[in-house]
Parts: structure tokens; sequence; C-alpha cells
């Protein structure tokens, strides 16, 4: 070998020898920077509580971000707010595992572009199959086959639901076992489109059951209520929406801008959720719902998910986010609302997975009637399931 060919070779191998070393180590340091708690495990509730969440038939939580981070879920870990053995430590029966694809610098709440992402160079150095490094469809795809991976490899402990029938199936394998937990599959943002139709059967044909159409920043199909634009829905976004609720896909409104929402409920003939939503009635802040629009999902079936984080609730605690669930209670009845904590979603969340008896202590010290809290800690997520997947 020629002299200058030979240290090319050496140049190359050690590139790829710090990437390597990178993929080793940066996802891991990433997970536990943005992933945090304000209140850590170990956590304890009263006898009461502890006795009333132990009759549960099983918990369930609309949103959770966990699958960005390339943490193995099948291991229990001492950050990051959820994986499969500490799901099944305390009754967590259902998980909505919810895909980002692309996520602005500076996020905020007020006024974000497109034109920058911070979820390119940590995938990069999560070491994910090349295609998903600069397309968002491929991005999603990747996310939705880690979870399958996780599926395949649980040994039966964890599976991921996709239809009436699978849901139907659990439940009933649920009366015999407690050792089994399952998830299902979302998106927030539907620029993982990468603006073409046919990309939603893409998207269902990898598994996933829920979109919502815009996350921190305007896209193809509308306005986001931390865009520029807070437009409503566009041709392409009516399109879409009428291609998923053919294929009975759930449409979630969470981060919509208002017009946006305006206009989805204006086309949807089936029930639209949010999967993790404060309420304005509480905590005014832009990326909360307001009466009209809470009362709108109720009115068509859906769920509204309850948050657990503090610029969704204005508090830290879980008696904040019980405030929320009472004001949804009092607001719409107790048939529309559920949990959406916004587990590993990149922010401080009040408990991570293991807290969830907490919850029920919180709406108990709020005088919320144990059937409700039945229904709010699983009993909807577990119906609505049952009656509106595919
Ligand atoms: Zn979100």
């Amino acid at each position: 070998m020629k002299k200058p060919r030979k240290i090319l070779l050496v140049i190359a191998l050690v590139l790829l020898g710090i990437y390597f070393l990178a993929t080793a180590i940066v996802p891991q340091k990433l997970d536990k920077k943005f992933n945090t708690v304000t209140i850590s495990a170990p956590y304890t509730a009263s006898k009461r509580t502890q006795e009333l969440y132990n009759s549960l038939d099983f918990v369930a939580d609309l949103h959770c971000d966990a699958l960005l981070w390339k943490r193995d879920l099948l291991e229990k870990h001492d950050y990051g707010s959820v994986d499969i053995p500490r799901m099944l430590a305390v009754n967590m029966g259902i998980q909505g595992f919810t895909i980002v694809t692309k996520a602005p610098k500076n996020m905020n709440f007020d006024s974000n572009t497109g034109e920058t992402d911070q979820i390119t160079l940590p995938f990069i150095l999560q070491g994910r199959p090349f295609p998903s490094w600069f397309d968002l469809t491929e991005r999603a795809i990747a996310q939705c086959d880690a979870l399958h991976d996780f599926e395949e490899e649980s040994n039966g402990s964890f599976r991921v639901i996709k239809s009436a029938a699978d849901m139907r199936q659990y439940v009933s394998d649920r009366k015999q076992t407690n050792d089994i937990t399952a998830g299902f599959l979302g998106i927030e943002g539907m620029h993982a489109l990468s603006g073409k139709l046919e990309n939603v059967d893409r998207l269902y044909d990898a598994g996933v059951r829920m979109m919502a159409p815009v996350h921190f920043f305007d896209n193809k199909l509308g306005g986001s209520a931390h865009g520029v634009s807070k437009a409503g829905l566009t041709d392409f976004g009516v399109e879409v929406i009428k291609k998923m609720q053919q294929k009975r896909m759930i449409v979630d409104v969470t981060h919509s801008s208002p017009k946006l929402l305006d206009d989805i409920f204006e086309i949807t003939t089936r029930p639209v959720v949010s999967s993790h939503t404060g309420v304005q009635g509480i905590c005014e802040t832009v990326r909360n719902l307001s009466d009209k629009h809470l009362k709108k999902i109720a009115a068509s079936g859906g769920l509204i998910g309850i948050a657990m984080f503090e610029p969704a609730t204005c508090g830290n605690t879980p008696a904040s986010t019980a405030k929320a669930i009472k004001y949804c209670i009092d607001l719409v009845g107790s048939d529309y609302v559920a949990l959406g904590s916004d587990f590993d979603g990149a922010i401080e969340i009040h408990t991570d997975v293991t807290g969830m008896p907490l919850y029920v202590e919180a709406m108990l010290n709020l005088s919320i009637s144990e059937n409700d809290i039945r229904k709010v800690m699983g009993g909807n997520v577990k119906r609505f399931l049952l009656e509106n997947l595919p």
C-alpha cells in the first residue's frame, strides 16, 4: 500500500472508532440530562391509596417519548421515566409510545420555525439505521421497529397493540396474569409523512395507530400552537385526516393551533384524542386546551390525556395533575379523562412511572370518587382502544 493511502485508512479507522465510542456514551448522557424527575423514586402512598391502586385492572397512559432515547426498554433503569420492568412493577398495562421525528432548536411555546432540528445529530450518535439519519419517515419507522424488537425479545412480557382484536386478547390474557404489559404506537407531528399522503399507509403498516398533525412548528398539514402561522388545516391536512379516519387511525390534537383544532373538529367523524395536555381553565398557556375544545373532544367520544409536568399543569407535583383531571371531570364528565404523562419527553416530569400511585392519592385528596379514579387511571383508555382501534 502507498503511504498516502495508508494514512487515509488510519484516519478513517480512527474516525470510525470515535463514532462507535460516541454511540456507546452519548445516548445515555443525553437521556439522563433531558429526562429528569421532580420527585425521585421510591414513592410511598397511604394504605388506602395502595389498596385502591392494587385493585385497578391496570394503569394506562397515552403518551411517552421513550423511543427517542435508544434506551433498552427491556432493562430496568434508574434514569428516564419508563421501561418495561418498571411498567410491570406498578401494573402499568398500556403505554402510548409516541414518536418525535423533528424538534427545532431553542424550542419555546410561542413561536418556532421548522428550519433547525435537534434530533438529527442525536440520531446519528445513537447509531440508528442510516436511512433514518436524514429522512423523517424512516426516522419514525426506525422507532416503530425498535418497539417491535422489544416485543420480540421480551419473552412474551410485552406486546404492541395494533387492533381491537389484539386489545381483546390482551384484556382477556390480563385476567390470568399481571406479568404482561403492552403499548401502542403514535406520532407527534406529521412532518413524519415527508409531505406524502401514501406515507400514511407506510406508517400504518409500521404499526402506528395514532397521529398528531403538528408538533412544535408549522408543517404541510397546518399550524402548530407553537408555530409562526397559527394557521388551520391545509388541503393536504384535510386529505390526511380523512385518510386516517378511513383507516381508523386516531387523530391526536395535542400541540395544534386553536384554528387547527377548530378545522379538525369541523371534519372529523370519529373520536378525537389529546394525548398529553393541560387545561387552560387552571393553567393558561398556548399548549393547553380551552373549555370549548375540551368539550369538543368529549362530544366526539374521545379522550383528554392529562400531562404530568409543570409547564402543562402549572405545578410540579401529582396534585397539579389531579387538579387538571378534576377540572375536566367537572367540565365534561369522567368518561373522557385519562393520563397522558409525557414521560421521557425531554422534560422534568413530576415522577417516573413507578410514582403512579401518587396520582391516585392526589385524586383521592380532591375527593374524586373511586369509580372515576378507575376510569382515569386506565378504564377509559381500555374501553377507548377496544372500541376504536381497527
Ligand atoms: Zn408533545
